[in-house]
């Protein structure tokens, strides 16, 4: 026997290394293949299920992780493109999710209340936009034991042409202004929607409709609508009243990026001026700039305006818009409006009809040109304007009940002084922003009304408030 033995050894040492060597190539796999792993060790512990399969969409399949012991009951769907890092991401989600739940029962275990049965189950919705981009919607449901099942949304865009996640900064052109926009028509809908607007904490819509770009990565393009989605609880004391806001794409479509456009914009969209409710009884004022653009002073006033959240009006000289009409974009933008003061600023009085359509209607195309629609306003250069004047003018004619005289002291300190010797509530006050000292003494005079409870709103704004009388 001894023989024998010794002469085997040596082929059991092979055997030996081979399934060590086995071994470890397995393990090694395993830790290379984050999915495999997790599937290994979550078998061993509790017994799941995980399968993917093809979904309707090519490049697209689904995951599902189902328990099948009935005291940790479980049901996780989840989408898989062709996409390692987008994939890495959801599984991230749906594992920590999972984790959560585990940690809840263990918890939940040590208690004394033994009729309870907590559940997980993660739900996929798979919504298909033009071509090639998916919005992949997981709804969370946890049931726990408490009062109430919670759901909770999480969400994915994805580009299945160039196999990458969409963020909703991508969507808007990483545009921050945009955002706003869109932040503040999120709050105003949420607000306003009867649905729910009892049950709404506002806080709580103020803090998660901030313009910040995680407030906004809960999304799907859904037909011809942007939807945004909030938690269970996130918004209002009840979950049978969780809102979504839906934004028409017609009404977003200016501030789209390319590649998410629609074929058509509303003729009322996000970057139109908001029409506000304005109070009978409120204290207004309508604040003037004419004669620009003019580079460094006409910028300087857009942003003290911003600074008291103010709105103006700019009448415009065509023969200075064509030069500066990113100026002129930027007053519209801000939400100021936009007036016409003729091309060449004479006195209309003196000219013929003819003259007076050219200097107004040259006007109208340069203002078109720089920022796509016309003035709603009109405002003749002195003032001078008589009933043949009138005929030839398209928009509303708007004159002032204070002069500054800027033009004339051209001294920032004197321009608080004027304005305060004749403030009077529903004043149109007028200015131009081709002087620097305007520029420089606005912020008093801002301060000054803001202080006194005036409100600062358009000329058209004023216009529509005193014809209430
Ligand atoms: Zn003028």
């Amino acid at each position: 026997m001894q023989p024998r033995k010794r002469r085997r050894k040596p082929i059991i040492d092979f055997v030996l290394i081979a399934v060590l060597a086995s071994l470890t190539a397995a393990v090694v796999l395993f830790v290379l293949a984050d999915t495999e792993k997790n599937t290994a060790t979550e078998k061993k512990e509790k017994a799941n299920h995980i399968s993917t399969e093809s979904s309707a969409f090519e490049g697209i399949s689904i995951t599902t992780d189902a328990s099948n012991n009935p005291n940790i009951p479980y049901a996780l769907h989840y989408p898989k493109t062709e996409d390692d890092a987008f994939n890495k991401e959801v599984r991230n989600y749906v594992s920590t999710a999972k984790k959560a739940y585990l940690k809840e029962l263990e918890t939940l275990a040590q208690s004394e209340d033994d009729d309870v049965i907590p559940s997980l189950t993660i739900d996929l919705e798979t919504v298909p936009f033009k071509d090639h981009y998916f919005s992949f919607l997981l709804t969370n449901t946890t049931y726990t034991g408490g009062i109430d099942e919670k759901a909770m949304i999480k969400t994915y865009f994805y580009d299945n042409m160039h196999k990458k996640r969409v963020t909703l900064a991508e969507v808007l052109g990483n545009d921050s202004s945009y955002l706003e926009k869109l932040a503040a028509y999120v709050q105003n809908d949420l607000l306003t929607n009867e649905e729910w607007q009892a049950s709404l904490i506002t806080d709580n819509v103020m803090r998660a409709t901030a313009p910040k770009w995680e407030n906004f990565e809960r999304f799907a393009f859904r037909d011809d609508t942007l939807v945004f989605y909030f938690d269970d609880y996130e918004l209002t004391a009840s979950a049978t009243t969780t809102p979504t806001v839906e934004v028409p794409l017609n009404f977003i479509n200016p501030i789209l990026a390319e590649g998410y456009q629609v074929d058509n914009t509303s003729a009322k969209n996000i970057l139109s001026p908001p029409v506000r409710e304005l109070d009978p009884n409120g204290k207004y004022v309508a604040l003037t700039f004419d004669d620009g653009p003019e580079p460094g002073s006409t910028e300087k006033i857009l942003d003290v305006l911003d600074k008291y959240d103010a709105k103006a009006t700019f009448f415009l000289l065509g023969n200075r818009v064509q030069y500066y009409p990113e100026i002129v974009q930027e007053e519209l933008k801000r939400g100021h409006e936009i007036g016409n003061h003729s091309w060449s600023h004479p006195v209309l009085t003196n000219l013929g009809i003819a003259q007076v359509q050219q200097e107004v209607n040259r006007t109208e195309e340069a203002i078109r040109n720089a920022i796509g629609q016309g003035a709603t306003v009109f405002r003749p250069p002195y003032g001078a304007v008589n009933d043949t004047v009138r005929a030839q003018i398209p928009t509303p004619v708007i004159l002032w009940s204070i002069d500054t005289l800027d033009w004339k002291h051209r001294n920032a300190s004197q321009l608080l002084p004027m304005v305060k010797k004749s403030m009077h509530n529903h004043a149109v006050i007028l200015m131009h922003d081709i002087h620097q000292s305007t520029a420089d003494g606005l912020d008093s005079v801002l301060a000054y009304l803001s202080s006194e409870g005036y409100e600062f709103i358009t000329v058209s704004e004023m216009e529509k408030l005193t014809a209430n009388y």
